[in-house]
């Protein structure tokens, strides 16, 4: 496996194919969007700058990572020579159908076709394509490039050879892959986006602000980072569409979204992708705390 295509260019999408790109494989990265994809290259550019500047890797190993790099805006082009595609578009599950649809017909018939979901369904998924048994989650976690974890998903129908595939395939980038099966948020999110969302219902409840939420997390639990901000480093939208997928999956209402959370997507205030999510990300206030405005 030489060719590795990546569809989507944000948060996931540059760091996936970073990551792959560092390891040597050909990456065709493909987003719909020009500004994404130069945001995403200006993005891996600057890890890049952090780990030469670390002495984790040298200047031309960052040259050549880059180099093998070549981004696309059409999800057709780019993936005729590719042995696997990681898609990591938007968390919509229409938009998901519609994507799988167009790579089963442009890709070659062995392809494997993975996506980096964070809970939407892998059956669904590979249900609209014409090889279920080559349809697989691939779920990395972020900032791509560190975190060690990628969550491998069956789906009904993957096969044992492609999971075997893909297992070891993320142990040459240097993670740790662990195999869970399909059901609405796998194992990561269904533990975490509840917690997310507790976090988010007690600020709205008016219990506590943004930091003083944070702070009983990092300090009480030995989190690294407090619930309120890693939903901003998630994304907003991100985390409304997973605890919505869980919601509409197991019809318990332990996972509806608190009205919040449903309030700062539909302002536009998404987390640091947007500069401003329970936090304000903007140069002058740079990740300071803006929580009076949230409590009910
Ligand atoms: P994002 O909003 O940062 O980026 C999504 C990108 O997809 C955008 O650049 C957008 O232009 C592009 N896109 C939309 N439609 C497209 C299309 N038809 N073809 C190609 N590109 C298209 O989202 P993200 O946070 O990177 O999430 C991507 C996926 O990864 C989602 O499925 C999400 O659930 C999953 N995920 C996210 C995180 C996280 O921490 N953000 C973690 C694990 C998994």
């Amino acid at each position: 496996m030489k060719n590795v295509a990546v569809i989507g260019a944000g948060t996931m999408g540059n760091g996936i194919a970073h990551t792959f790109a560092q390891s040597g494989f050909k990456v065709q990265l493909i987003d719909i969007s020009e500004s994404s994809l130069k945001r995403g290259m200006d993005t891996i550019a600057k890890n890049l700058d952090r780990m030469v500047a670390k002495e984790k890797i040298t200047e031309a190993d960052k040259q050549t990572t880059l180099a093998n790099i070549t981004t696309f805006t059409d999800v057709s082009e780019g993936v005729e020579y590719a042995s696997l595609v990681v898609e990591a578009a938007t968390e919509n599950i229409d938009l998901k159908l519609k994507i799988f649809k167009q790579l089963d017909e442009a890709c070659p018939e062995d392809t494997i076709l993975a996506t980096n979901t964070s809970s939407i369904s892998i059956t669904q998924i590979a249900a609209v394509t014409s090889r279920p048994d080559m349809v697989i989650g691939m779920h990395f976690m972020n900032p791509v490039p560190i975190m060690k974890l990628v969550e491998i998903i069956r789906g009904y129908n993957t096969s044992d050879e492609v999971t075997n595939t893909i297992m070891e395939l993320s142990k040459t980038l240097g993670k740790i892959p662990t195999e869970v099966n399909d059901y609405p948020g796998f194992v990561a999110n269904r533990i975490l986006m509840p917690m997310i969302n507790e976090s988010i219902e007690t600020l709205y409840n008016g219990v506590a602000g943004v930091e003083e939420i944070d702070t009983v997390m990092k300090l009480g639990m030995a989190h690294p980072m407090g619930p309120l901000q890693l939903a901003d480093f998630i994304g907003l939208d991100v985390c409304l569409s997973i605890l919505n997928v869980m919601y509409d999956g197991f019809k318990n209402p332990k996972y509806a979204p608190c009205p919040l959370l449903v309030n700062m997507v539909r302002a536009g205030k998404l987390g640091v992708k947007s500069g401003e999510g329970f936090y304000d990300y903007s140069e002058s206030r740079k990740a300071e705390h803006i929580s009076k405005q949230f409590q009910k």
